[in-house]
Parts: structure tokens; C-alpha cells; sequence
């Protein structure tokens, strides 16, 4: 039987071991994890800490039941620390000692870790990163023994907003400290202001184009780059991650220019024994090729699906990411897909923009509820080449339409002929879809 190692048993790694079981029910397959849990779901814990999931275990699921599951020799608490490469087997530490673990196949998803600037004052008691179970455990300890008033949280990404609803539900006064001059850099600025104003309402305050300078005062002072401070009784950093490469390095695997590990189509790292996906890998943009490394669950799923089947003498050639993401920022739902114009201005494309507000169903109908709609697209083709829509109920399903659309290739023109479902609760008769293409094939039609 093949002996499989995996490396990481979160996102990637467990979903990859499980897909590798559902195909063949022979291979050995061990799986490391440094931390004490798998397969739990990162995305869960900002609503752990808000408290909108009560329960911890709820995200955690039992590693005992999941090894039995898939046949997985789970060693949790087991950092793997070397490749040996030409031996084909990984050195691995855990509480009693340094032991080998040989490999016919090695799967690297050791993730990302959250970028820590080195930031004068930053103090460890109440300055907190949010990536791991530990990281969660130790903000919501804090919040639970020091009832702290005040929260600044510096970086306006998802992890930020996710933790500026969750904060305030645990009515904690919060702050968004970013460097941008909008948050989300995920949508365009004419769409971030609808997150602005809505940050606004809900009593989040908001310092843009603002830096953090240096904490004093025991990590109680923010002196921001704009001169001014803040006091507050906890940080949150929330500026970023970094794709977990040193183990790919140390093996000298060949790392992309984004700084991620570098795979080909069917995810094999430059040594074709060893795969790696996730957050440390490189993939394609889907739209243009250019390298690019996203961090997010199901690009991760996708690749895990690969990799089996590659496995399995299937192959079946990654297309790379759209980035599709969405986030709740308290009662509006923020979502984009494709690039924005900040990452079009980086590419050949010329490309055009139309918005569109609308309601989410007939408005004669009860809870009806706004959306903001934009969507980009080539200024020659009417090919779609991204897609925001920011609003209430029914944004999820439209930022989905237009997903789906960028990845078949549809243009402008498609999108009037859609047909997606009407009565009054769900839409209108002509969808907002429907409309913003009828808008943007007259845009075209006015070149
Ligand atoms: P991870 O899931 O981070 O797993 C990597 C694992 O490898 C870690 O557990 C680490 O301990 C282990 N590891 C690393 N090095 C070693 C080693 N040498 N030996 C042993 N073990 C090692 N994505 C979405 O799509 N939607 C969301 O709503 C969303 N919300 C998120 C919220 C938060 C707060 C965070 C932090 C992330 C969120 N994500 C979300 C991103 C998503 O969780 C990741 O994209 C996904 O988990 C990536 O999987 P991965 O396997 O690459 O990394």
C-alpha cells in the first residue's frame, strides 16, 4: 500500500485525507498537526468568540471519531520540523521526542500564519492575533477575566470586520484602525463606502489612511502615524497572514514569486512526490494565470479533490482561483468574486464598470431589502471579469450568479438572458442581474 504523510490537519490536509480514503481504501495515510485539534473550522471562530456559537466543541470536531472514520493515523501535537527528500521521510517532534516517519507520497498544507509587524511597545497581554484555536482561546479568556471596555482592531480585512461584529456583541466598544483609505480591499471604494457608513451605524469607529505607530502604557496606548493616540483596553491585529513555507524551503521546493509554495496544475511542488495546497500554496489567477496565493476554505477543498484523484491516476487540472469571498459585516453581507479595478489597473484588460442599486424581491413585498450591485467587465467582449454586490438577504445568491458566471465565461450580454427564478419573496420579474447586464450592454453599446 502507498504510505501517504500529510503535513497540517486543518483545512486542507484533513479535507485531503478524507478525499484520499474515499478513493482508496488501501493507502497508509498518516496525518501531523502541531496543534492539539483537526478539521475544525477556522472560519467558526470569531462567532465563538461573539458568542453567536456557544459552544466550543461545536467547531471542534472529535479526532478520535475522525481517524476511525477514515482510517487516519492522526498524530495531533507533532510538528513536522525536516523533508529528507532523498530518503523520502519527514523527522517530526512531539512531547517525548524527535522521531523519522518515512513517505512515498508527501501532502504539505501547513497553512498561513497572521503577520505580526514589529510594532514598538506590542505587548503579549493584551494584543491578540486570531489564526488558531489557541489564538481564539486567549481572546475570549481575556474578554471573560478583564471585562475590557475597549477593543481597537487594526486591519479592515475579513478577519477585522468578522471580529468588529463580534466584539461588539459582547459589548465591547470597538474601533477599525486601517492603513487603507477604505476598507475591504476585497471591493472597490464606491462599494466600501456602503461598509463605512454601515460601520458608522452600528457604532464601529473607523481611523483610514491611519497607521499604528507604537504602543505604550502597557499596550493600553495606540500612538496612531497621524500624531494622534487611542486608549484601549485590547488589540486585536488583524493585518494579514503569511503562507507557512519553512519546511518547503529548509526541502529547497521551489516557492512562487507571491512568496507561496510553488505547485504545478495537479498540485506537485517542484519534487513530484511531494504536493502541497491551501493557504502556502501558489495557484493560478483564474483569469489571468498570474500567480496568486488565496487564503481561503474552498479553493482548499478544490485542491484537496485534485490531489486524490491525482492520486488515483485521475488528473485533473486545478483552474485556479476566482477568490470568491463573503463576509457578514453585522446586518450586511459583503461579497466579491473575480478582481476588483484596483487588480484589473495590474493586468492588460480594459475594462468598464456599471453599478446598480436594487432591491432584493418586489418591493410591495414585506422585507425587501437593499443590495449594491458592481460589476466589471472587458470594455471589447462584455467578458465579466468580477463581480461585488454588498446589501441584505439575496446577496449571497446574486455574488453566487455572478461567480458562476465569470467562471463560464459568460459576458454582459449573458446576464440580461438569465433566468433565475421569480415570485415576490425571492425577486423581481427582471432579477437585479438581469438589470445591471441590460445597463452595462448599453454602456458598451455607448463605446
Ligand atoms: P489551515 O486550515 O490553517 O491548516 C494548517 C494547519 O497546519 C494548522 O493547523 C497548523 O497547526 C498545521 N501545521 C503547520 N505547520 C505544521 C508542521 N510543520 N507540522 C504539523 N502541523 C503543522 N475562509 C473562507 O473561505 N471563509 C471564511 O469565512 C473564513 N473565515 C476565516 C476566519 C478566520 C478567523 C481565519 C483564521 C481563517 C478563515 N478562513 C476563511 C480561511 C480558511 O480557514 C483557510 O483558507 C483554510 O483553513 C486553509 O486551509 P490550510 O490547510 O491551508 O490551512
Amino acid at each position: 500500500a502507498k504510505k501517504i504523510v500529510i503535513v497540517g490537519g486543518v483545512g486542507g490536509g484533513s479535507t485531503v485525507a478524507s478525499q484520499i480514503r474515499r478513493l482508496d481504501n488501501q493507502a497508509e495515510i498518516t496525518l501531523f498537526e502541531r496543534g492539539a485539534n483537526i478539521a475544525f473550522s477556522n472560519c467558526g471562530m470569531p462567532y465563538f468568540i461573539g458568542g453567536t456559537v456557544p459552544v466550543r466543541d461545536d467547531i471542534l470536531p472529535d479526532v478520535e471519531k475522525f481517524a476511525k472514520k477514515y482510517n487516519v493515523d492522526v498524530r495531533i501535537h507533532s510538528e513536522v520540523t525536516q523533508i529528507d527528500r532523498t530518503k523520502k521521510s519527514v523527522t517530526y517532534q512531539n512531547d517525548s521526542g524527535k522521531y523519522e516517519e518515512p513517505y512515498d507520497v508527501l501532502i504539505l498544507s501547513p497553512g498561513a500564519h497572521a503577520s505580526v509587524p514589529p510594532i514598538k511597545g506590542l505587548t503579549e497581554q493584551n494584543t491578540f492575533t486570531l489564526r488558531t484555536i489557541p489564538d481564539m482561546d486567549r481572546i475570549n479568556a481575556f474578554i471573560n477575566e478583564n471585562n475590557p471596555q475597549t477593543c481597537a482592531i487594526v486591519g479592515g480585512g475579513f478577519v477585522g470586520l468578522e471580529m468588529a461584529e463580534n466584539i461588539r456583541d459582547r459589548n465591547i466598544d470597538c474601533c477599525i484602525i486601517d492603513h487603507s483609505e477604505h476598507v475591504m480591499t476585497l471591493v472597490d471604494s464606491d462599494m466600501a463606502a456602503h461598509i463605512h457608513d454601515h460601520l458608522d451605524e452600528k457604532g464601529v469607529q473607523l481611523f483610514l489612511n491611519t497607521s499604528l505607530d507604537s504602543f505604550a502604557n502597557h499596550g493600553r496606548t495606540l500612538h496612531l502615524n497621524n500624531g494622534k493616540s487611542l486608549e484601549t483596553d485590547m488589540t486585536i491585529l488583524a493585518v494579514g497572514i503569511k503562507p507557512n513555507t519553512e519546511l518547503a524551503k529548509q526541502a529547497d521546493l521551489s516557492l512562487g514569486e507571491t512568496g507561496a509554495i510553488h505547485v504545478n496544475e495537479f498540485m506537485q511542488t517542484s519534487d513530484p512526490a511531494i504536493y502541497a495546497l491551501g493557504d502556502a500554496a501558489e495557484t493560478p489567477d483564474f483569469l489571468t494565470g498570474a500567480p496568486s496565493n488565496v487564503a481561503l476554505a474552498s479553493p482548499a477543498h478544490r485542491q484537496a479533490y485534485i490531489i486524490a484523484n491525482h492520486l488515483h491516476h485521475t488528473p485533473i487540472r486545478y483552474q485556479g482561483a476566482l477568490g470568491t469571498s463573503i463576509v457578514k459585516v453585522f446586518d450586511l453581507t459583503v461579497t466579491s468574486t473575480g478582481h476588483t479595478s484596483e487588480s484589473l489597473k495590474q493586468t492588460s484588460f480594459q475594462f468598464q464598470t456599471v453599478t446598480h442599486e436594487a432591491l432584493s424581491n418586489a418591493g410591495y413585498f414585506p422585507g425587501a431589502e437593499k443590495l449594491s450591485i458592481k460589476i466589471l467587465f472587458a470594455r471589447e467582449t462584455g467578458t465579466l471579469l468580477g463581480g461585488q454586490v454588498i446589501g441584505g438577504k439575496g446577496t449571497d445568491k446574486r455574488l453566487a450568479v455572478l461567480a458562476t458566471a465569470i467562471k463560464g465565461g459568460l459576458t454582459v450580454a449573458d446576464l440580461t438572458e438569465l433566468e433565475l427564478g421569480y415570485a415576490p419573496p425571492y425577486s423581481s420579474p427582471k432579477d437585479p442581474i438581469n438589470i445591471i447586464g441590460y445597463k452595462a450592454v448599453d454602456a458598451l453599446n455607448k463605446n
